[in-house]
């Protein structure tokens, strides 16, 4: 047994949207220091605008750009760790041009509220961010005062200031947030009715579709000796193997003229079910339509598919169901193929791997069903059209 297909899996949890909200917070938390600037730096106010609005926010807004971009997929952490850098070298450099300032200090704090609230809203948690940001602040002003500044007119000016920031951009940032989770979860409910089949709650053709089949066409169509590295909708994943596995139920029309539609839907669930249970969880069950099911194995050599077959048989074929009130075995047929990394020749696309799938599953219902045969795609590889 060759051990090409346990291969890593690797899903980048900085997934570009999240990133993008996170940035965007990032620029707004920024941009509100204009305000300290304006007030409390007048003279120096010409200078700081240079640098904020010059350098550093271009540099941001840059980054947040990059998020729409595919090269996101390779350079996420330079994404996400860019903007901190970039916006902390400005602040330290701003700081540095107004030393002479009975303010100077202030914009430590600042940099300290940037990095926790870009810290506290990596997974988006505002209140956590804001209590952390009030602690900060609060010891800032208690340091401040204590052992520092005597002038009480200046230590009010700086803690209204620093509280003021830190609301504000909890408010702005809050805003921004619910919004985005609002609108988020309201597309995220649609968008799982319109790829679930209402009947056995699996995936459906339009999820493969939209989804796998485009994920399968990189696999297949990608360069000899690249990293196998796969875009699957914001994840990257890596992998060099895919099984594909088309069943369809023997006879299944001779349950629904036995027993009735109803009875026909409720095995439909039944036989869903005991393939899932099956099946590892970063497997992918889809209903193609009817009473015929692909499976997407990732990460499985043909060893492995070939036992995992042999179960689901036992568990389908081997232990009969009910079927209004009485018990009846009833069988599957199948096609299978696996597909190797670097195996494909440049021309081949999804559908004559998907087609050799079907011709495999013809094959086993010709032969008398309750079987399952191996799709050729020999024919398909390089080396056969090498040689
Ligand atoms: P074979 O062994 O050749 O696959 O025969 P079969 O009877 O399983 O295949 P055929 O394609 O002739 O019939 C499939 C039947 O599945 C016909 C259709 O009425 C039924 N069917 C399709 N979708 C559903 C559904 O959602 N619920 C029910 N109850 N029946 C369905
Ligand atoms: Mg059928
Ligand atoms: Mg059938």
């Amino acid at each position: 047994m060759h051990d090409s297909c346990r291969m890593t899996f690797r899903r980048f949890h900085l997934k570009a949207v999240e990133v993008r909200k996170i940035l965007i917070l990032s620029c707004i938390f920024y941009m509100m220091y204009l305000i300290q600037d304006f007030y409390l730096f007048r003279s120096y106010f010409p200078a700081i605008l240079k640098i904020r609005l010059g350098i550093v926010f271009p540099v941001m807004a840059g980054f947040v750009a990059l998020t729409f971009t595919p090269i996101y997929y390779r350079l996420a952490v330079l994404t996400f760790s860019g903007v901190t850098v970039i916006s902390a070298a400005g602040i330290i450099y701003i700081e540095y041009l107004v030393r002479e300032s009975s303010y100077a200090g202030l914009y430590f704090y600042g940099l300290a509220q940037v990095l926790i609230v870009f810290l506290g809203s990596g997974k988006m948690r505002l209140v956590p961010a804001g209590i952390i940001g009030t602690v900060i602040v609060t010891a800032g002003v208690w340091v401040d005062s204590t052992f520092g500044e005597t002038d009480p007119y200046i230590i009010v000016t700086k803690s209204v200031f620093m509280y003021g920031i830190l609301f504000l951009g909890m408010i702005v940032s809050g805003i921004v947030q619910f919004n985005a989770r609002d609108r988020f979860s309201k597309q995220r409910e649609l968008h799982e009715k319109t790829i679930t089949d209402p009947l056995t709650g699996l995936k459906n053709r339009y999820f493969f579709e939209t989804v796998l089949e485009d994920e399968i066409s990189q696999f297949i169509n990608m360069p000899e000796g690249s990293k196998n590295l796969i875009k699957r909708g914001t994840d990257l994943i890596e992998s060099s193997c895919y099984s594909l596995i088309l069943l369809d139920i023997d006879h299944f029309k001779k349950i629904n003229d036995t027993y009735g539609h109803i009875t026909g839907d409720v095995f439909l669930k039944d036989f869903a079910e005991r393939v899932r249970r099956n099946i590892r969880s970063g497997d992918v069950f889809v209903r193609w339509g009817g009473e015929e099911f692909l499976l997407i194995l990732r990460f499985t050599d043909s060893s492995s598919t070939e036992a995992l077959i042999a179960k689901f048989r036992e568990e389908i074929s081997g232990k009969p169901f009910y079927l209004d009130g009485v018990l009846r075995r009833v069988t599957v047929s199948g096609g299978y193929a696996v597909l190797e990394h670097a195996m494909f020749n440049e021309d081949v696309s999804f559908y004559k791997v998907f087609g050799a799938v079907d011709s495999a599953l013809y094959e086993s219902k010709r032969n008398g069903r309750n079987r399952f045969t191996r799709a050729d795609i020999g024919s398909l590889s390089r080396e056969a059209v090498k040689s």
